[in-house]
């Protein structure tokens, strides 16, 4: 018989299920404060997406870099980012040497609703930095996540730990090396977005 992660009879032998567990758990973080923050804002989880991916990533400026960053077609980004722009939270401006083309930036409304969302992850920050070992946390939270992109569990992400310019450490105590910025990484300075990621395959 299948002994389930989602029955916690099984835990006691088992910290892999345990963890999964947490996980899921922690999952309904954000899925709640979405809730919450739609409530509040009328917005939709992807539009939310897009004024926070605006606000922080200021040069993913096109429905096509938004689309590609967040994993989602340009039809659907485009049709969220209509609704922002009659709401009067994005604008979009057409590029002067393709005119087929517009940038998209926040209006000041828009870029206060960003701020305003993300209040909820640097309250859940502040907890995160009581926790001891967070370099081994974030070591671990990284190679989980390579697992699951390799295995096809989640869309590319622009990490340490599937970066082409990534070495390994050989040996306890060796830290890793970006070949690219050309210096050792620290497991706390392991990165969980790169502007400078190029994928292994
Ligand atoms: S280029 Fe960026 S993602 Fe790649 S190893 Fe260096 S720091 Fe990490």
């Amino acid at each position: 018989m299948n002994d389930f992660v989602f029955d916690p009879n099984t835990h006691e032998s088992h910290i892999d299920h345990k963890i999964v567990f947490a996980l899921e758990r922690l999952s309904q973080l954000f899925r709640i404060q979405s809730w919450e923050a739609n409530k509040q804002f009328q917005l939709s989880p992807l539009q939310m997406q897009i004024v926070t991916t605006l606000r922080f990533q200021p040069h993913l400026d096109s429905v096509t870099a938004v689309a590609s960053y967040l994993q989602l077609t340009n039809a659907t980004v485009s049709d969220a980012v209509r609704v922002l722009n009659q709401k009067q939270y994005v604008e979009k401006r057409p590029d002067p040497e393709d005119g087929r083309r517009h940038h998209l930036t926040l209006t000041v409304a828009g870029a206060n609703i960003a701020e305003e969302l993300s209040l909820f992850a640097n309250q859940i920050g502040e907890f995160v930095s009581l926790l001891p070992n967070q370099a081994v946390f974030l070591e671990s939270l990284l190679q989980l996540m390579q697992l699951l992109q390799e295995n096809g569990f989640i869309p590319l992400q622009q990490m340490c730990t599937t970066c082409r310019h990534l070495v390994r450490p050989e040996g306890d105590g060796a830290a890793y090396y970006c070949q690219l910025l050309d210096k050792p990484l620290a497991a706390r300075d392991l990165r969980v977005y790169c502007p400078e990621y190029e994928t292994a395959v």
